[in-house]
């Protein structure tokens, strides 16, 4: 274990730990029963196809991209020299997907997706050959169902704005750290917003309780679901695609370093074992938590996965990240990664809006303080003792670097309202 990286973690100070158990990708196999086939992403790619019309049509700002869920890969040069980073750093725009306008758009929309062609097809009113644009007539069937979750916001957007669109009923289950503005959008698009007191553990048990008493519901459990993983998981392809047509090969000499905010685990850890499955060694996946909530770290590093809790070692899960508030981990995906995961920064709320406001002023863009956290991987790499070990351990020598591909993962921020937008610049100034 990195010991001196996880004693600044216990003191509540930003570190940069890195994963001892970090296994080469062709001994991964042998060694794990947790493997995901290759052949289920793409079953979950060519799902998503299908929906494709629907999408095209009960969504028209996807018929640029004829129904596909898809964001821009966009280079960032001038955030880039404030960070003074080498390689060359891009953006992956998951706040502005469509629809949700966060990185939920992608698993929590298609298992909504999933669920509902499941129940059609076993209904008989749905053949995968049809025109899924079909769906679209098919309200007074859906609404027989409901659908439930339990989010910190942008998944019960994500999960709310499809189940409306189909026709079912949905029950979002939102913890305390949920923001304002995600409740009263849900409840307009006609969502039945149940809020907690409690943190974002609670609220999916709450919620997973209520709805498994009930034969018509179904639940999206983010601490459990492989639907979610598989969505997530068919970003990598994509990115792949998008790299291309940029042409920016990935080799032993052109690593790919990404970095990706992480919550309860499923949406950084879905896509960078994606992209682990097509690029292996070549890419190097590293998360970033907040300082008071690393539960992905904690659970890792302990070998304790989903069993602890932030609290447990002192630290108080509250953190302006709302989608980062996750005060336990999920099971599946700690344990998934542990052979895949490179590291994880931990990152203070200070530096989520420093980042912030950094992005607008060099970039123009803005993104929400979650979305944030990724920036301290290229801010960091190459400061912490621990990461300088990582990168001379693994053939990410000076030389090596300044060919990197480096991704900051913007996983939200197109949908906050602009008078929260304007808290959020105001709250970077120091
Ligand atoms: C949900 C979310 C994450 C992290 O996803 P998890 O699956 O919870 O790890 C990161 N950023 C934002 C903005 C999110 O909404």
């Amino acid at each position: 274990m990195s010991d001196s990286a996880f004693s600044k973690v216990l003191a509540h100070q930003p570190a940069a730990w890195v994963n001892p158990y970090k296994l080469p990708v062709l001994s991964v196999e042998p060694l794990c029963d947790l493997i995901v086939p290759p052949q289920s992403i793409r079953d979950a790619e060519e799902r998503l196809r299908r929906f494709a019309p629907f999408l095209e049509k009960v969504f028209p700002e996807t018929v640029p991209s004829h129904g596909i869920i898809e964001s821009e890969l966009r280079e960032i040069p001038a955030m880039q020299t404030g960070l003074k980073t080498s390689g060359r750093l891009f953006l992956k725009m998951d706040s502005h997907l469509p629809i949700a306008g966060s990185v939920k758009a992608r698993g929590g929309i298609y298992e909504v997706l999933k669920h509902a062609e499941d129940l059609a097809l076993s209904a008989g009113i749905l053949r995968e050959t049809d025109d899924y644009a079909v769906l679209t007539e098919q309200k007074d069937f859906f609404r027989r169902y409901t659908v439930q979750v339990g989010s910190t916001g942008n998944l019960g957007m994500s999960i709310g704005i499809m189940s409306a669109a189909l026709g079912f009923r949905v029950k979002i289950h939102m913890s305390a750290d949920a923001k304002q503005w995600k409740k009263d959008l849900l409840r307009a698009r006609g969502a039945e917003v149940i809020e907690y007191t409690d943190d974002y553990s609670r609220a999916v048990a709450e919620g997973r309780k209520l709805s498994d008493a009930d034969p018509m519901s179904y639940f999206v459990d983010d601490e459990k679901s492989m639907d979610l993983f598989l969505g997530y998981a068919v970003a990598a392809g994509r990115l792949k695609d998008q790299l291309e047509a940029k042409n920016l090969q990935i080799d032993e000499n052109h690593p790919l370093i990404v970095y990706l905010p992480a919550g309860v685990g499923g949406a950084p850890g879905g896509i960078s074992y994606g992209l682990r499955q097509i690029f292996g060694d070549h890419v190097h996946c590293f998360f970033a938590e907040p300082v008071e909530c690393p539960s992905l770290l904690l659970g890792i590093a302990t070998r304790k996965f989903g069993e602890v809790r932030v609290q447990d070692y002192g630290l108080s899960g509250k953190t302006e990240a709302d989608g980062l508030a996750c005060a336990s981990p999920s099971d599946f995906v700690t344990r998934i990664m542990t052979p895949h995961l490179s590291g994880i920064f931990t990152v203070d709320d200070d530096s989520l809006y420093h980042y912030l406001r950094m992005l607008y002023h060099t970039e123009g863009i803005e993104i929400e303080p979650s979305s944030c956290a990724a920036f301290a991987g290229p801010a960091h790499l190459s400061d912490s003792p621990e990461t300088i070990r990582y990168c001379a351990e693994n053939g990410l020598t000076e030389n090596v670097l300044k060919n990197a591909v480096q991704i900051v993962w913007a996983t939200g921020g197109s949908m906050v309202p602009p008078d929260v937008r304007l808290q959020y610049l105001e709250a970077g100034k120091k």
